[in-house]
């Protein structure tokens, strides 16, 4: 799996990343935190009024709610959490105490579970602006990594997985991972640590 504390660096502090821009160059970069990006979808659009508000808004919900899903989810997590001289004050820090705690315990479920949260996590915040990502793991349904399509020039060779805001689907068979079950039981089984059956 993904190095939970590499997530976890990714999530919560700036951090340089390789980009691709639309005439195909690579560049790397430093960017936000990923939660500092989910804050700047939820209120880049509010207050503004006139119609261009109206085109975004459906993104802005989606932040609102994925905001409110991770604040949640830690909260609850952090229940389990031994007590902290300085409790979090701010969701990153939570975040940063969940794993310092659960990359520790001697339960690697503890673990597994942060990282698939994290996985998912990213994936949706990127997914917010990124048209489709795609993910490095094979199809857990018909196993394969890569295929091959024809770009009008020559064989290119791209990955079988990739995923957007609102599903990730398998380009060989075809599969469809859709909502935020069946995304986590996705993450889950890329991942491998948690039977699928138990997530949901
Ligand atoms: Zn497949």
């Amino acid at each position: 799996m993904t190095d939970t504390l590499q997530l976890v660096h990714e999530f919560t502090r700036a951090h340089k990343t390789t980009i691709t821009r639309d005439n195909g160059a690579t560049e790397y970069v430093e960017v936000l935190p990923l939660l500092d990006q989910l804050q700047e979808a939820m209120t880049a659009n509010r207050g503004t009024g006139g119609s261009g508000s109206l085109a975004k808004a459906p993104v802005s919900l989606n932040a609102v709610d994925l905001w409110q899903d991770i604040t949640r989810t830690t909260a609850h997590a952090l229940t389990a959490v031994p007590v902290h001289a300085q409790p979090a004050t701010t969701l990153g820090q939570g975040i940063q105490q969940w794993a310092a705690w659960a990359v520790n315990t001697r339960n690697a479920d503890d673990e597994a579970e942060l990282n698939a949260y994290l996985v998912y996590w990213s994936g949706q915040i990127r997914a917010m602006f990124e048209p489709s990502v795609d993910l490095e793991a094979a199809c857990p349904d018909c196993g394969e990594g890569f295929t091959w399509s024809h770009d009008g020039v020559e064989y290119v060779r791209r990955r079988a997985l990739s995923y957007n805001q609102h599903r990730a689907t398998c380009v060989v068979c075809g599969q469809v991972w859709e909502g935020a079950g069946a995304m986590m039981s996705l993450a889950r089984a890329i991942h491998g640590d948690t039977p699928v059956e138990q997530c949901a």
